[in-house]
């Protein structure tokens, strides 16, 4: 079932999980998505490692199992900057035979450890060999504050409207801290003329490392009132984590208040995490 459709009928919360690393047992996620099953997120995308950190074999497979074992949707992400039309062939070919109908079509993060592939530039190229290769729901990545590659965040919408027009129909987004950055690039976005749904993707923060590691990776800015948190708590990772997890949820409540199309949350295999958020932010999901 292809996931664009979810958007005409309600406010869409869908979660994201991550395949295990190779030293941790692949029985690890599947604990995971047991423990997240009665959660009944709309979909759970899982992520694949471009730079070869976390087999991107499992990503097929693990969403394989989010549809048929746990009866919930699923989308597989598929950078493609270290692949080739021949290798990407043969993953849209096992995506169809897994019964998976929807694609994260990705560029993928640069690793200084691998020469990038020559065959797909940008996302919107492997979007467009997708739409040549069949029925797929495509959807993509948007920056709320910007691409850090881009120059400007207007020059990045730009690009945005070339890759949603060569397919895409819908867009997840970067993790952000502040929400008026979001309001400001959905009006960018709709001024451009994008009119896929877009959903806010929200990173929960549960220590201060996670959240320097994320921020030197995105790029995301983090805005006064929650770096006083990360000071205030800076010796105390408990009240830090709580504190955190309320900055989200207030996130989150903010955001469907404003009437946003979904809430993408990276839940970082964290069940405890996107449980307590969920059940938190559940009521105002109908508003
Ligand atoms: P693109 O859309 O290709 O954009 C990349 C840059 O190129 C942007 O700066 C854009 O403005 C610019 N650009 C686009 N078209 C043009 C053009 N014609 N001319 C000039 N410039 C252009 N990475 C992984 O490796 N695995 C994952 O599973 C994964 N999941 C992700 C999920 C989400 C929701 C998000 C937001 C990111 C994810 N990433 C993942 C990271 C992502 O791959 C990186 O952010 C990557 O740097 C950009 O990917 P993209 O698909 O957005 O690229």
């Amino acid at each position: 079932m292809k996931v664009r459709s979810l958007f005409d009928e309600k406010r869409v919360i869908s979660f994201e999980v991550f395949p295990p690393k190779p030293t941790t047992p692949i029985t690890r996620i599947y604990e995971t998505l047991d423990a997240l099953e009665d959660l009944r997120p709309d979909f759970i995308s899982v992520t694949y490692g471009a730079g070869g950190s976390t087999p991107g074999a499992s990503t097929a497979e693990i969403c394989e199992t989010i549809q048929k074992k746990h009866g919930i949707h699923s989308i597989a992400h598929l950078p493609c900057i270290n692949e080739t039309k021949e290798s990407v062939l043969a993953k849209l070919t096992e995506f169809r035979a897994r019964g998976i109908d929807n694609i994260l079509a990705l560029r993928g993060d640069r690793n200084p450890d691998l020469e990038p592939k020559t065959d797909f530039k940008y996302a919107a190229d492997l979007v467009e060999f997708i739409c040549e290769y069949g029925d797929f729901d495509i959807c993509g990545a948007c920056y709320p504050e910007g691409h850090p590659e881009s120059e400007s965040l207007a020059e990045d919408v730009r690009h945005l409207k070339d890759k949603v027009d060569a397919g895409v129909s819908h867009l997840i987004s970067q993790l952000f801290f502040r929400n008026r950055d979001f309001y400001r690039f959905l009006e960018m976005a709709q001024a451009a003329g994008i009119q896929v749904p877009i959903e806010a993707g929200i990173m929960p923060i549960t220590n201060k490392k996670s959240i320097e590691r994320m921020v030197s990776l995105c790029g995301a800015s983090i805005p006064p009132r929650l770096a006083k948190l990360m000071a205030r708590y800076s010796d105390d990772p408990q009240s830090l984590k709580a504190a955190c997890l309320e900055y989200s949820i207030e996130q989150i409540i903010d955001l469907l208040e404003h009437g946003v199309s979904g809430i993408h949350i990276y839940t970082m295999n964290n069940d405890d995490v996107a449980r307590y958020i969920t059940e938190a932010v559940r009521d105002c999901v109908k508003i």
